[in-house]
């Protein structure tokens, strides 16, 4: 069993090493973002809720996320593990994990300090249907605009403008950066203890690549 949060504010490059170590480790990443999108465009009643509250940077309820969560993990792709990607965002919602008996093998924390952030997601594109992240810049499709896999078109997410950015940058330090002391006091507690998750914090302005390989070494060891 392999399950891994990841932790970093928005842009900190989750979804992109989310999708290395999916395919490392032959585990499916969950990615909140991804499945509220989902529900937006399927115009579902969830994604009527969550669609004003992500455009204004803020967090959808708690509730709302731990069902959507409990109901996912129950997938029989999630037999091995899974790759929590923005999710937990709050001190419930990591709660809620600990009560549903869900043990965490290891947090990674990806560090990019704001005004590294508001210059990086100008620059991100996504292909809607499979979350796929690119970067203009720093990891460009082979075709620009175009999905390396699918051929379809890339995609600015509306939320990816820069006074929203900064709006989620002030939800992520006041509502999610706590999780940082409550897996690192979990981690130490535990040291000894099998249930206790590693910890392991990583400088998320190196290369993807570096970022990468400093990760997979991490979880190996
Ligand atoms: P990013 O990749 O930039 O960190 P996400 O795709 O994870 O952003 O999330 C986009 C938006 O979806 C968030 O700004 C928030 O409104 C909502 N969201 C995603 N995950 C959660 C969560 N675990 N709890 C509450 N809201 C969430
Ligand atoms: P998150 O899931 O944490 O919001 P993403 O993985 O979507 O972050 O990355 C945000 C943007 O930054 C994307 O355009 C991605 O290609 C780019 N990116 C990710 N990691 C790095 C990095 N180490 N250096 C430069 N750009 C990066």
């Amino acid at each position: 069993m392999m399950r891994i949060i990841l932790l970093g504010p928005p842009g900190a490059g989750k979804g992109t090493q989310a999708q290395f170590i999916s395919k490392e480790y032959d585990i499916p990443q969950i990615s909140t973002g991804d499945m509220l999108r989902a529900a937006i465009k399927e115009g579902s009643e969830l994604g009527q809720q969550a669609q004003g509250i992500m455009n204004a940077g803020g967090l959808v309820s708690d509730d709302l996320i731990i069902n959507l969560v409990k109901e996912r993990i129950t997938k029989p792709d999630c037999a091995n593990g899974c790759i929590f990607d923005g999710f937990p965002r709050t001190i419930p919602q990591a709660q809620a994990l600990a009560e549903a008996d869900v043990a965490i093998n290891h947090v990674i924390e990806i560090s990019v300090p704001d005004d590294e952030i508001v210059k990086r997601l100008s620059g991100r594109r996504q292909h809607a249907g499979s979350g796929r992240v690119y970067h203009i810049d720093h990891n460009p499709p082979k075709q620009e605009g175009i999905d390396d896999v699918t051929g379809e078109a890339l995609i600015q997410r509306e939320d990816d403008k820069e006074s929203t950015i900064r709006e989620r940058l002030a939800t992520y330090h006041q509502q999610t950066s706590t999780l940082v002391g409550f897996y690192q006091d979990q981690a130490k507690q535990g040291a000894n203890a099998n249930s206790a998750p590693d910890y392991d914090k990583f400088d998320g302005t190196q290369a993807i690549d570096t970022v990468k390989q400093q990760i997979l070494t991490a979880l190996k060891g």
